[in-house]
Formats: structure tokens, C-alpha cells, sequence
């Protein structure tokens, strides 16, 4: 029973500055640089909680592919990267005093990643195993990906993020779990049940609200809502429980010494996906407390991929 996560690689370049620049500023800032991209992060999360995880991705002719190639090898992360002529993706991040930030994607490889190069690195798929996707891949690459785990019998996971991606209701519809954060529910209810909720509002919302919205949002499908220090809020379609005694259902964040949230949700979902396929015995809802404790963990380092946690989920 494994993990396979496919998505994105990118090279972080970040900028620590008093405050983010306005059109025409030269100013100074701290600089480090280091992996992310979703994919990634939610990979090495998957890996260091235990699981056999494998990571799909497309890489350019560079640095970045090395330093790719170097970390998934260090973690014992099977890599199934594409190589692509166009740059290894990158983000370009200012974070001011205040910890807000601004960023620049530039896809470069992960634009490149093809549905049939998906289709023969999840060829191995089986009953049991469990895929994780998000949408900074081109959409017919994560339709692919989606595709290959329901017709290999393996749980397929759409992490719908971010949140400026627009995805439509076939694509929706192939997922078995969903799990946005509050900001990407909002953007999925506007978008497919015609419901406009603030995205700061979702987490105050009454639970039998929030049931309603996620079985308009996903009838057939279970939809986690990560709330941040809120915790998460889980819904099942009425047929399937996946052994949880309530069809929905709240749990709370774990108390955490809180130094940087970026990646929490990286952590959580990475975590979902790995205590699924280590434990397939556990009622979802044992699968959720874990990735949620994982993620809370996560949040007491600074940093992504490299701030995961090493927690055993079995
Ligand atoms: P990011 O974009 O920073 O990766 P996100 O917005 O996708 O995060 P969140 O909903 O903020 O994801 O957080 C994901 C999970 O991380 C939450 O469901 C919770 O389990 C955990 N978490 C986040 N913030 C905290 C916190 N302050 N204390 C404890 N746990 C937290």
C-alpha cells in the first residue's frame, strides 16, 4: 500500500523584507532559497509519516532538477520525473515584517507535465494505494492522474489548490476525498453551487450548514475543509461513512507552539494520504485526526518540505 503524489516541483526563491515592495522599489531583503511546490511538499510529508511514497512530476535541465533528484533520493522518495526543456518550475516570495506575503509562479516544467506520461508513472497503481493531486499541474494531467487511481481500485485524493484555479465539474467529480482549505471552498460553492460565502466566515458556519454545502458541493465524495487553527471539518456522502460513526463531523487544531503555518496544509493533506494507505482498517475520521495532529506539528518549524515533520503514522 503506497502513496503517489503528482504535482508540482518548484525551486522557492525567498526575499525577507521590512515591507513588500510598491511598483519601482529597489530595496534590500534576507534571501534564502529551497524546494516547494505542492506536490512536492505533500510527498516528502506522505514519505515522513512512513509511507512508500512515489512523486510524479516534470523537471527542466537544470539546478533545480538536481536539487530535486538530490532531496527526493535523501528522503527515499521514488521519483518519477518527466524532463522537460522549459525551466524547473520556481516561486519568487517576498514576506514582509508581518509574515504577508506576495508570490510569483513561474511554472516552467510543471506546465509541461503530460497526462500520458501520468498514466505510465501510475501504471503500478493498485487496490489500496491511495493518490494525491493538486492543481498546479495542467488540469489534463491531473484528470489523468485521478483516472488511473479509480480504475486501479486506489483512493484518489483532490487537493484543490490553489484556489485562483478554475476547475470544472467533470473534473470535480472525480475525486473520492476533496480537501480544501477555506478560501478554495469558498472559490468551489461560487463556482459550482452558485453559494457566495466568505471565506473567513466558513470555519464560524453551524456543522449542518456546512454538511449541506459539501454534499451540493461533492454528492458522491467525501470533502475534508482544512480551517486552519480551527482544525478541519469532514463530510460524507450519506451512503458512505468509511466506518465513521457520524456522517459529519468537526475536530479541533492540536495545541501547537505556532512558529510558520506556510506548508500546514501541504502537511495535512500528505498525511491524510499516507495514514490511509498505512491503515486501511481505521474509519476515516482516525485518518483525518492524524493528518490534522501532523499538520499542527508542522506548523512549529519555519519553512515547506524540509520543515516536515518525521512522525510515523503506524
Ligand atoms: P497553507 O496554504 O499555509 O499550506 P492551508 O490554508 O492550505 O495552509 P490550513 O487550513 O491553514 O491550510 O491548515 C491546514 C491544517 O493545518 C489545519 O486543518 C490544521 O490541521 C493545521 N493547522 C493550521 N494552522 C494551525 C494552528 N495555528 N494550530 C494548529 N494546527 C494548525
Amino acid at each position: 500500500m503506497r502513496v503517489f503524489v503528482a504535482g508540482s516541483f518548484n525551486v522557492d526563491h525567498v526575499w525577507r523584507v521590512a515591507a513588500l515592495p510598491p511598483p519601482g522599489a529597489t530595496l534590500a531583503g534576507q534571501y534564502a532559497s529551497g524546494p516547494g511546490g505542492k506536490g512536492f511538499n505533500q510527498a516528502i510529508a506522505a514519505r515522513r509519516t512512513g509511507a512508500e511514497t512515489a512523486f510524479v512530476c516534470a523537471l527542466g535541465p537544470d539546478g533545480g532538477a538536481r536539487m530535486a533528484r538530490e532531496l527526493a533520493a535523501a528522503d527515499g522518495l521514488v521519483l518519477h520525473a518527466q524532463s522537460s526543456d522549459a525551466p524547473t518550475g520556481t516561486a519568487g516570495i517576498f514576506v514582509d515584517a508581518d509574515g504577508r506575503n506576495c508570490i510569483v509562479i513561474g511554472a516552467g516544467a510543471n506546465a509541461a507535465l503530460e497526462p500520458g506520461f501520468i498514466a505510465s508513472a501510475l501504471a503500478g497503481l493498485g487496490e489500496g494505494d491511495v493518490l494525491l493531486a493538486q492543481l498546479e499541474s495542467p488540469l489534463p494531467a491531473v484528470a489523468a492522474a485521478l483516472d488511473a487511481a479509480r480504475a486501479a481500485g486506489a483512493t484518489a485524493i483532490l487537493n484543490p489548490a490553489p484556489a485562483n484555479v478554475a476547475i470544472d465539474r467533470a473534473l470535480l467529480d472525480r475525486a473520492e476525498v476533496l480537501t480544501p482549505n477555506e478560501t478554495e471552498f469558498a472559490a468551489l460553492l461560487a463556482r459550482h453551487v452558485g453559494e457566495r460565502i466568505d471565506a473567513e466566515a466558513v470555519a464560524g458556519l453551524d456543522q449542518a450548514r456546512l454538511h449541506a454545502l459539501c454534499r451540493d458541493l461533492l454528492p458522491d465524495g467525501s470533502v475534508v475543509v482544512t480551517l486552519g487553527a480551527s482544525g478541519c471539518f469532514v463530510s460524507h456522502p450519506e451512503a458512505r461513512q468509511r466506518g465513521d460513526a457520524a456522517g459529519h463531523y468537526r475536530i479541533g487544531a492540536e495545541p501547537a507552539q505556532v512558529v510558520d503555518t506556510t506548508g500546514a496544509g501541504d502537511a495535512f493533506n500528505g498525511a491524510l494520504a499516507a495514514s490511509l494507505a498505512l491503515r486501511p482498517a481505521l474509519a476515516f475520521g482516525e485518518h483525518v485526526r492524524f493528518a490534522n495532529r501532523y499538520a499542527a506539528r508542522s506548523t512549529e518549524h519555519a519553512g515547506a518540505a524540509l520543515a516536515m515533520p518525521h512522525l510515523p503514522a503506524a
